[in-house]
């Protein structure tokens, strides 16, 4: 087994300079080259984060302020779903715990009984994150009192992160990929091949080449999971236009008869973009929704982005580890892409296998992020099973599909006893209660525990974290006002 010094990373997007710039920075003793094209370009969008990309950061000594400086950053406190639960209602969905922990039942066993007794309010109304986005409010508390996130721009975030990386020492070839070439004997990958005929040899590459998948599946052929019975959008279309208002601390998601459409303030404009199922609608006349439904200025023309939701059957397969849209693809609802990058970054340092690559490792690594992956698909598949609409085609096909057992479970147990558990230390913990109770799942029973609480200590409980909340939101600076002063324009 030849011990690994010599990475090639085959892309050049998000995925390909997050992986660059960790590799540089954090293992020591390695050789990284990275290729990408300018001809072929990037997939462009990819602007909304969750918190994850936070603690990414700081893995890598970012700044935080330089960062949002240069990629224009906004700051996202979560998702506001409008017309998802049915025409014209919405909820958002924030990154916070909603609440307070109570060891023996959930906080939605209080706000249940306290609904039925008419003393609570809205669910959202007992989460931080929630009341700040709604009131555009916006600053970073100690310890971690606020969970937030960004809006970003994709290309120019990937200019950031090449920035590190080439203070790192990265090696970069412009150029396309012409041929893979493998070895006959255990088919591992040993060069790529520039059209120039360049040739690239190492040890381990990563597949950052967006959908196209040119190492892990045109060559290595490791096999792809079909899940667009359960998430039937295929299509996209991206647009960015100039601002009408001063930036929100959240991402709008506005459903349409056909799918939805997305909202995303960045500093200095703002991104849009129309997912939606090619079976139930034209590209035309979803590009004539989305023209319809946007603020502003157009600045770009409307691009249309196909695409396949599924996960490859093996991440990792013989020497090459596929990253970022070469490793599946799940709608950009809950813009878990890039976390998705990230984790598998994370996850291959921790596994990295300096010594030569070895099947264990392999096989631990497609676990891990198999179990990732399909809780985060269950999580995004319940936005569309979870709804009282019925008004169109599309949204009866989803309200009656069927769903994986795993949610299917989730969904029967939430109903019947209001009980959530988070399993293998998934992404979404709060969030399922959020999502479930946003999209029009009430429990039908709260635990009985919550009857040893008297009605008045009931009301006093819930009061308390709704009152706290209410007071630390209306100190808090305007969302925009807070950006201005953390990172001056210059
Ligand atoms: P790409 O950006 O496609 O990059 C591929 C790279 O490979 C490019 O540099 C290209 O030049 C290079 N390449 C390919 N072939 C060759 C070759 N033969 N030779 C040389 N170079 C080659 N994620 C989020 O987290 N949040 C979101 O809000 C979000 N929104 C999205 C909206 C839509 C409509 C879509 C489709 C995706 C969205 N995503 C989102 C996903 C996100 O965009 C991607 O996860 C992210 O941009 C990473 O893409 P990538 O780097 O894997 O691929």
């Amino acid at each position: 087994m030849n011990k690994v010094t010599k990475v090639v990373i085959a892309g050049g997007g998000t995925a390909g300079w997050m992986a660059a710039a960790a590799l540089t920075k954090l293992i020591s003793n390695l050789e990284v080259t990275l290729i990408e094209s300018e001809e072929i370009g990037t997939v462009g969008v990819g602007e909304a984060t969750i918190p994850t990309l936070v603690f990414y950061h700081r893995l890598l000594k970012i700044n935080e302020a330089e960062f949002m400086k240069a990629v224009n950053a906004t700051f996202k406190l979560g998702i506001s779903f409008e017309n998802w639960r049915d025409v014209n209602e919405d909820y958002i969905h924030a990154f916070g715990v909603t609440g307070r922990d109570c060891w023996a039942a959930g906080f939605q066993h209080f706000w249940k009984k306290g609904r039925e007794k008419g003393f609570a309010s809205d669910f959202g109304d007992y989460c931080i994150e929630q009341v700040a986005a709604k009131r555009n409010r916006f600053a970073q508390l100690p310890k971690n009192g606020i969970n937030y996130a960004y809006h970003m721009d994709a290309s120019l975030y990937a200019k950031f992160l090449r920035g590190i990386a080439e203070q790192h020492g990265i090696k970069r070839i412009e150029g396309k990929i012409g041929k893979v070439n493998v070895c006959s004997e255990n088919g591992f990958i040993q060069s790529l091949e520039m059209e120039n005929g360049q040739v690239i040899e190492g040890d381990l590459f990563l597949d950052c080449t967006g959908q196209r998948g040119l190492l892990i599946e045109q060559t290595l052929h490791a096999g792809f999971e079909d899940w667009s019975h359960w998430l039937p959008c295929d299509s996209a279309i991206a647009i960015q236009t100039t601002a009408v208002e001063k930036p929100r601390a959240y991402t709008r998601s506005i459903a349409h008869p056909f799918g939805w459409q997305w909202r995303i303030p960045l500093q200095n404009r703002v991104g849009n973009g129309i997912v939606y199922s090619s079976k139930y609608v034209s590209d035309e006349e979803a590009k004539q929704t989305l023209l319809n439904n946007i603020e502003g200025e157009a600045l770009t023309e409307p691009r249309v982005i196909k695409f396949r939701t599924g996960t490859r059957r093996k991440h990792w397969h013989k020497n090459c580890v596929a990253v970022g849209l070469s490793s599946g693809f799940l709608e950009p609802l809950e813009s878990t892409s890039i976390h998705l990058i990230q984790q598998a970054i994370v996850r291959l340092l921790r596994i990295f296998p300096y010594d030569g690559v070895k099947q264990c490792d392999i096989d631990e690594f497609n676990q891990q992020t198999k179990v990732d992956v399909e809780a985060i698909r269950d999580f995004i598949i319940m936005h569309y099973k979870v709804t009282n609409r019925d008004d169109a085609d599309f949204w009866h096909y989803c309200r009656n599909m069927q769903v994986p057992e795993t949610l299917a479970h989730r969904l029967e147990l939430f109903e019947q006893t209001g009980k959530v558990f988070r399993k293998n230390n998934e992404l979404f913990d709060d969030s399922w209660q959020q999502v479930m109770i946003g999209q029009g799942l009430i429990p039908q029973h709260y635990h009985p525990i919550v009857d040893n609480m008297p009605d008045e200590e009931l009301k006093r409980f819930l009061k308390s974290i709704k009152d706290g909340i209410d007071n630390t939101v209306n100190q808090l600076p305007e969302h925009w006002q807070f950006i201005q002063q953390f990172c001056p324009s210059p």
